[in-house]
């Protein structure tokens, strides 16, 4: 009997223990833990240490850095999350070290093809545009496109003109191609050649990394944003194009769960609808935001090696920041004002 006492008393601890284990994961909570909060992600790969010197290290935490203080002073002097994620990711769309805007990996051509999106949980709204060669910010375009048009995506030709009607500024597209890049796909094209075969095209010279970036933002009136800017994937053929404008697959907000933006191997986080998927787990079987992510990015696409990384804010200011590489350069602020920036794995 006291046998039988003690087995039943331990059933009900391990029953007890995974509820609670359980409630801790879901999304049920309703206190912020911060009035307002960003994060950000200037995309995943081959990031390891060893890899840059100290000086490029602190170079992009630097810009991080920059970028996350660009955002918090929108956020905190009672701009929108909108405002936060666009501002946030011209910052870094204007830096060289990122895969977006100016140092924007190169196509098959040698040209650069931007690809962005913008999504407004508060309504659903969201402006997305592909294949830009000549506007200098292609967030901001995505953004007027959200706005000023019926429309959800723009590409090419057509975004360009709308562009220009817009007011936004024209450039050659020579001025987002740098150095670096250059040598990155003439490396590349090396490889392929000793391959001799078009279906060899190498999308990833196996050194990549994605650096495409993002960001995602929680304001004071609850209204959460998310936006991700990209030239895409190096020697990628011209006219392809990848998740980060497909609303769901590389981009999504929603109010009622949360902001988010993708990095990593674009065809399969369009496969696997990756950021709303998410969203979806959240909202559909209450997970926590780090729940939902870490189960599509480190097991679904871990499976199908799908690799990069998500970053993410909820509806209460809880914090995701997930990847499958070795890196992801990433970082976050809350309403501390304390910016958080990391490379590598913890
Ligand atoms: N996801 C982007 C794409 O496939 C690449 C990246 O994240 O850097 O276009």
């Amino acid at each position: 009997m006291k046998i039988f006492k003690v087995f039943l008393m331990a059933a009900f601890m391990i029953v007890f223990n995974s509820c609670v284990k359980d409630i801790e994961e879901t999304n049920f909570a309703s206190e912020k833990v911060t009035e307002f909060g960003l994060v950000i992600h200037g995309g995943a790969g081959y990031i390891y240490p060893g890899r840059y010197s100290e000086m490029e290290e602190r170079a992009y935490k630097e810009k991080l850095k920059e970028a996350l203080l660009i955002g918090y002073e929108i956020l905190k002097n009672n701009g929108t999350a909108l405002d936060a994620v666009e501002k946030t990711i011209q910052v870094l769309e204007e830096s060289p070290l990122f895969n977006a805007g100016i140092g924007a990996v190169l196509t098959s051509e040698k040209t650069v093809e931007l690809d962005a999106a913008i999504m407004s949980g508060k309504n659903l709204s969201a402006g997305a545009v592909a294949g830009i060669k000549h506007i200098k910010s292609p967030i901001s375009l995505a953004r007027k496109i959200m706005e000023n048009s019926p429309h959800v995506m723009m590409i090419g030709e057509g975004a360009e003109v709308f562009a220009l009607q817009n007011g936004m500024e024209k450039v050659s597209n020579e001025y987002f191609i740098t150095e670096d890049k250059l040598k990155e796909i003439n490396k590349i094209h090396a490889e392929e050649r000793k391959k001799k075969s078009e279906s060899n095209l190498i999308i990833d010279s196996g050194n990549n990394k994605f650096g495409t970036v993002g960001c995602a933002a929680l304001d004071k009136f609850g209204n959460l944003a998310a936006g991700t800017s990209t030239g895409g994937m190096a020697n990628k053929r011209f006219g392809r194009v990848g998740d980060v404008p497909i609303i769901g697959a590389g981009t999504y907000a929603n109010n009622k769960t949360c902001a988010l933006s993708a990095t990593g191997h674009g065809e399969f986080f369009i496969r696997n609808v990756v950021t709303h998927d998410i969203s979806a787990l959240m909202e559909y079987k209450n997970l926590s935001i780090n729940k939902a992510a870490s189960l599509v990015v480190m097991d679904k696409l871990e499976k199908q090696n799908g690799k990069g990384g998500v970053i993410g804010i909820d509806r209460l200011g809880n914090i995701t920041m997930i990847f499958n590489t070795d890196g992801m350069f990433r970082g976050f602020i809350t309403d501390k004002g304390i910016p958080n920036t990391a490379l590598y794995k913890d």
